[in-house]
């Protein structure tokens, strides 16, 4: 098949976003689909004033009679980056066969370190937004997942000690886990960040990334075994062989190897809270290589709807669970989580009983110290001046 998709040079990109003006009407048209259709991102009225006296947010809806601009509920809200930047930073990050480390953003813009990775966090958000966009896939489906992290030649010594103190070796232990899915029809491939290998685990992420009926390939680990309402074909990597003709995860593995090559070639290191929002950007890319430059960025604006990135949720420390619960943050937070909690085990002491809780209780708390371990391990304070441990070239 041959590429006939249009592409845009950087040069060309520069003359189409030249002004503030330029790049207001691209993102208006790539958010609203021209001038004449701006409606308010509250309650949708088409009722605007277009003039409205306000230093930063010249558009008042005559409904609910709030102020609104062009950055209001996208990724964009509260920067005060210029838009031309800020369609630039569409153009390098949808084109580039890579990634643009934060490094070199802050030179190409004269920002500092800390705006230049905030920023290209936000547009990671985008292509986050737009593969969760994608919804569950159908058909034949890739499953695979890989450790990301954990060349121990490459770490500095406390890293290094850390790493090894977490279970790091040569196998699974004190890494990232990675894992995709890939539609075979459509090349769509999307990718998430998972806690272990488990039953649980693994399961859960086909059932959320396929529709039943689906034809689910994956690797041999036994989490897979015993699915609901797919069709399950395994391959044997171990072996070196299929365990079925057609059955392979190819297309997933062409996926790591540009994913890995790509962080190895863009970033000294990449941090393991942010993985996923890395691997959402290669994917995203992956995802629309085949469209027009234009196209491109046009997706990607419009995923960065509906979504924010404050910088102190960036930063926040999200713990070694996905994000998935709060450890250490304010201490209203955590008096909140043991609210939730607490109301919790009450819910389950009815349904399970109590000896049974208790057992289980008992297993999640040793899983529980391990983690905390780690973590504390994680989170030693750091000299460096960078907003994260992540240091580029
Ligand atoms: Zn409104």
């Amino acid at each position: 098949m041959t590429n006939t998709r249009k592409k845009l040079t950087l040069p060309e990109a520069r003359k189409l976003f030249a002004t503030e003006r330029a790049a207001l009407n691209f993102f208006i048209n790539a958010f609203f689909g021209g001038k004449d259709k701006i409606h308010c991102t509250r309650c949708g009225s088409t009722n605007i004033n277009l003039k409205a006296k306000h230093p930063t947010m010249p558009w008042r809806c005559r409904d609910c009679r709030k102020h609104f601009s062009i950055r209001t509920n996208t990724v964009m809200e509260r920067s005060k980056l210029p838009l031309t930047e800020w369609a630039e930073m569409l153009f390098t990050m949808s084109s580039e066969l890579r990634s643009r480390p934060a490094k070199k953003v802050m030179n190409d813009f004269g920002h500092t370190y800390k705006t230049a990775w905030h920023m290209n966090h936000r547009i990671r958000t985008a292509f986050a937004n737009n593969n969760a966009g994608l919804g569950k896939f159908k058909g034949t489906v890739e499953i695979d997942e890989t450790a990301i992290g954990g060349k121990a030649k490459f770490m500095s010594p406390k890293t290094k000690r850390n790493f090894k103190e977490r279970g790091g070796g040569t196998g699974w232990g004190g890494k990232v886990i990675l894992a995709a899915a890939k539609e075979r029809e459509t090349g769509k491939i999307v990718p998430k960040v998972i806690q272990a290998r488990d039953k649980e685990t693994l399961q859960g992420l086909v059932y959320a990334t396929t529709l039943p009926g689906a034809t689910v390939m994956t690797d041999e680990a036994r989490g897979y075994k015993g699915m609901t309402n797919r069709e399950h074909l395994a391959v044997n990597h171990s072996a070196k062989k299929y365990v079925d003709g057609q059955a392979h995860v190819a297309g997933v593995e062409s996926f790591w190897s540009t994913f890995k090559h790509g962080i190895s070639g863009s970033f000294y290191k990449i941090s393991p809270k942010h993985t996923e929002l890395y691997a959402q950007e290669f994917a995203g890319r992956q995802n629309d290589r085949n469209e027009d430059t234009f196209e491109q960025m046009d997706k990607l604006a419009k995923g960065m709807r509906g979504v924010k990135l404050p910088y102190n949720v960036l930063i926040a420390d999200r713990g070694l669970d996905n994000f998935a619960r709060p450890i250490g943050g304010s201490i209203k937070e955590q008096i909140l989580f043991t609210r939730k909690k607490i109301r919790a085990l009450k819910a389950a002491e009815k349904t399970k009983g109590l000896d049974a809780l208790y057992k289980e209780l008992k297993e999640l708390k040793k899983l529980d110290a391990e983690e905390k371990a780690a973590y504390v391990q994680e989170q030693q304070p750091k000299v460096d001046p960078l907003p994260d441990d992540e240091i580029p070239f």
